[in-house]
């Protein structure tokens, strides 16, 4: 399984790109940079969208990735003519509301026709595994102010978890526990240590909050864990609160990684 870090922040400045991970060329997990970093081929490879939630920085691309899907149909292409989105019943729901309405972007689920459109949305549950493209992805509920659920992605007898945006939780670190052979976490760290407040109140971690996930974690130290959705302001205040933790195979995530396991 590769992991293509398109942008892993928690803001957009100069430079610094909202989250959004590529897997095996075909699957995005959250879309809020693929088309700033990718060709339009690569984008075309694009099949399946895993979206933890729908807050902006996670949905944002969607709008031009279908956008530019539909052109390269209008030129004839007949291959992946469908970008399929899985998420939750109600953020689904929201997207085609509020986003794909036909006022803030056009409804790409009826375009160019209901029966063959660019984008279809998908329905998940919690803790219900389906397999795309030769991957195994389980949706698990974490701790945001919508709902949002993490991913654990599996290919080939190797995990890796997606804790998506998150504030303290449990569960996905009881399923973390369980995983036979974990090869890395991508973990939430939004701001640094004083603001624990804005933390707090937005369903976020600090260096703080995030150590005290990470005890219930039975393999820190021997499972690598990348943190991802730094507010970019605040990104050498993080990087110092995280290195003076001193903790074995902690450090954020960048934009140049490419995770293989
Ligand atoms: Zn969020
Ligand atoms: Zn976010």
């Amino acid at each position: 399984m590769r992991i293509k870090v398109l942008g892993c922040y928690g803001g957009q400045l100069l430079g610094f790109r909202l989250t959004s991970l590529l897997v095996n060329d075909s699957i995005l997990l959250d879309a809020g940079s693929p088309t700033e970093t990718l060709s339009l081929e690569e984008q075309h490879n694009i099949q399946h969208i895993c979206l933890s939630h729908i807050h902006l920085d996670h949905i944002k691309d969607i709008a031009f990735l279908a956008d530019n899907r539909s052109i390269k149909r209008l030129g004839g292409n007949v291959d992946n003519r469908t970008i399929t989105i899985h998420s939750q019943p109600e953020s689904n729901r929201i997207l085609k509301k509020h986003f794909l309405n036909d006022l803030i972007w056009p409804d790409f689920t009826r375009i160019p026709n209901a029966e063959d459109p660019i984008l279809r949305l998908n329905d998940i549950e919690p803790e219900t595994p389906f397999e795309i493209d030769g991957v195994r992805i389980t949706a698990i509920e974490v701790n945001h102010p919508v709902p949002c659920t993490g991913f654990l992605v599996e290919q080939n007898n190797k995990q890796m978890i997606y804790t998506a945006d998150t504030g303290n939780t449990d569960r996905i670190w009881e399923i973390a526990n369980a995983q036979p052979n974990l090869k890395g976490i991508i973990m939430d760290c939004s701001f640094p240590n004083e603001y624990q407040y804005l933390a707090d109140l937005s369903g976020h971690l600090t260096p703080k909050g995030m150590m005290e996930d990470l005890r219930k974690f039975e393999q820190l130290g021997n499972v690598p864990v990348y943190l991802y959705h730094m507010k970019p302001e605040t990104l050498n205040i993080i990087t110092a609160e995280v290195e003076a933790l001193n903790v074995r195979h902690l450090r954020m995530l960048t934009q140049v990684d490419e995770l293989l396991f």
